[in-house]
């Protein structure tokens, strides 16, 4: 962390403990650029208890869809759910091979994983990238690092660190069932929960272990 972070931190938790806002820990590395307050994935207040943290993968291949412009999209309302109760689509945290974006508070709800299903009602949203140029292997081994810092923040156990594919889709406008989708497809082995998601479990639970 460079000096003049260290200097500004305690700066900005001593001014929003003053304007009455309870301050929520940002994880290290994060950059916070949150879609406003009101609008587009937070048209509603929806506040959420984080008891599970879910995993996905952008499965956007475009040269430029980084964490960075995700975040953008998220800000702008470019990513619609016309599907959902709210329209839009929105997801806590989103990850490539050298940076990380927060969307959305953790203590409110996205709509990344299942409709109005308890994977979207009480889990964390983390997005990696995999825009062409990206690096995977960094790319899961930040995602792993976050996830460890929100289990130790948040209380959540291992056992609560979720593929997207755990959540069974229900679509909220008209009942369809889409069944479980194949989601982060680069953790799963022929589709299914195999060595690949074991490994990226077991790196987290290493970098909880030196937390
Ligand atoms: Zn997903």
């Amino acid at each position: 962390m460079k000096l003049t972070r260290l200097l500004l931190l305690p700066a900005a938790l001593f001014l929003a403990s003053c304007a009455g806002i309870v301050p929520h820990r940002t994880p290290p590395g994060v950059t916070v650029d949150l879609v406003p307050r009101g609008r587009y994935a937070r048209v509603q207040h929806r506040p959420m208890t984080p008891r599970y943290i879910t995993i996905h993968a952008t499965e956007n291949r475009s040269r430029g869809a980084n964490a960075w412009s995700h975040a953008q999209m998220l800000k702008r309302g470019a990513i619609k759910g016309r599907h959902n109760a709210i329209g839009y689509i929105g997801w806590h945290f989103t990850v490539d091979d050298h940076s990380t974006y927060q969307s959305l508070p953790t203590n409110e709800r996205g709509e990344h994983a299942d409709y109005d299903g308890p994977g979207n009602r009480g889990s964390i949203g983390i997005e990696m990238c995999e825009n062409r140029g990206n690096d995977r292997a960094r790319t899961i081994d930040r995602t792993a690092r976050l996830t460890a810092w929100l289990m130790k923040e948040h209380g959540i156990p291992i056992s609560r660190v979720v593929p997207h594919m755990h959540w069974r889709m229900i679509r909220h406008d008209d009942g369809r069932d889409l069944g479980h989708k194949r989601c982060p497809h680069f953790l799963l082995d022929n589709g299914r929960l195999g060595p690949k998601w074991q490994a990226f479990l077991a790196r987290v639970m290493a970098y909880h272990r030196a937390l």
